[in-house]
C-alpha cells in the first residue's frame, strides 16, 4: 500500500496577518508547525502502515523552510518526503496549488492522497477537493476514521455535525480529514536522529513535476485579494457583582438604553 499525505506548513498562530500591498500572508517572524488536520492525516497513514504495512510519503509545496515540516513527519515514521519549492509557485491561490500538487501526484504511485480538510491559515478548504477533481478520483470529505480489512476496500467514516457516515471505497482516492480523528504520536529518538542524519527531502521544482508554468503561482491565480482588513475588537464587558434585585434593574436599564426594549 502507498499513502501519500499533503502536507502543509502553517504559522503557529490564528493571529494572521496580511501584507496590506500585495495581500499575501506575512509568515516571517512567527513560528511554524505542521497544520493540526495534516498531521492527523498523517497518523491515519502512520497506523495504516504499523496495521497493514504501507510506504508513506509526504508531500508539501512552499518555501524551503518548509523542509522543517517535512523531518519532523519523517521523525514521526514517513518513509519518503518530497518538497515543491519553485519561485514559480510563489503568489498561488488555492487553485494554483492544487494544480501544484496535483502535477507532482501524477509523478507518483499511490493508493489514496490525504490531505487536511482546512489549512489554519488560508482557511479555504478548496485544496483536497480541487486536487480531486484534477486528478479524476472519487473523494471523502470530513473524514474522522478510516479501517481497512484487506480486501481492497477502504471503510472511511465521515463526520458532518451530529452525523456520521462510514463509506466504502476502493483505491484509488483522495480524503480530506480531520484534526479530532486521531490523536498524532510524538517524533521518537531514533525517529528524529534518521530524518536529521540519514533521509533526505526529494527537492521538486517546476520542472520535476512537468508543469505548465502559466498555471502556476500568481500567474496561474484567479483569485486577487481586493481588499484586507483588522476585524474591529469587541469592547470588554462590564462586571457587576450585586444582588439579584439590582442586577435585574441594570438590566433593563442597559436594554433601555439601546432601544432593545
Ligand atoms: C491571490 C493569492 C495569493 C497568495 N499568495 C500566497 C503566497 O505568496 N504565499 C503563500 O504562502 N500563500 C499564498 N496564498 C495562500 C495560498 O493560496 C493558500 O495558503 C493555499 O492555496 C492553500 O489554501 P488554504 O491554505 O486555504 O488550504 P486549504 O484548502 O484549507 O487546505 C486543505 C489541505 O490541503 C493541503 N494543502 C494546502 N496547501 C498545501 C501546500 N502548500 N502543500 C501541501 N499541502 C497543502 C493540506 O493537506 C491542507 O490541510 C495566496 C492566496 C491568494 C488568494
Amino acid at each position: 500500500m502507498k499513502i501519500v499525505v499533503c502536507l502543509k506548513q502553517v504559522p503557529d498562530t490564528t493571529e494572521i496577518k496580511i501584507d496590506p500591498v500585495k495581500g499575501t500572508l506575512i509568515r516571517e517572524g512567527v513560528p511554524s508547525i505542521i497544520n493540526p488536520d495534516d498531521k492527523a492525516g498523517l497518523e491515519a497513514a502512520l497506523t495504516m502502515k504499523d496495521k497493514h504495512g504501507a510506504e508513506v510519503i509526504v508531500l508539501s509545496m512552499g518555501p524551503m523552510q518548509a523542509e522543517e515540516a517535512l523531518r519532523e513527519a519523517l521523525a514521526m515514521g514517513a518513509d519518503r518526503a518530497i518538497l515543491l519549492s519553485d519561485f514559480k509557485f510563489a503568489g498561488a491561490d488555492t487553485l494554483a496549488t492544487s494544480t501544484a500538487l496535483s502535477y507532482a501526484l501524477k509523478q507518483l504511485d499511490y493508493d489514496f492522497v490525504i490531505t487536511g480538510r482546512q489549512a489554519i491559515d488560508g482557511d479555504t478548504a478548496q485544496v483536497g477537493p480541487e486536487l480531486a477533481e484534477f486528478l479524476d478520483l472519487p473523494q471523502i470529505t470530513y473524514a474522522a476514521g478510516i479501517d481497512y480489512k484487506g480486501d481492497g476496500v477502504f471503510h472511511v467514516t465521515r463526520k458532518v455535525e451530529d452525523r456520521s457516515y462510514v463509506l466504502k471505497v476502493k483505491a484509488p482516492f483522495v480524503m480530506t480529514v480531520l484534526s479530532d480523528m486521531n490523536k498524532p504520536r510524538y517524533m521518537s529518538v531514533p525517529g528524529i536522529i534518521e530524518a536529521y542524519r540519514e533521509k533526505k527531502i526529494d527537492l521538486w521544482t517546476a520542472d520535476t513535476i512537468k508543469a505548465d508554468p502559466a498555471r502556476l503561482g500568481l500567474k496561474g491565480s484567479p483569485t486577487k485579494v481586493k481588499e484586507s482588513f483588522a476585524k474591529a475588537l469587541k469592547q470588554p464587558g462590564q462586571l457587576y457583582e450585586v444582588d439579584p434585585q439590582e442586577a435585574t434593574k441594570i438590566i433593563l436599564d442597559k436594554l433601555l438604553e439601546k432601544f432593545v426594549l
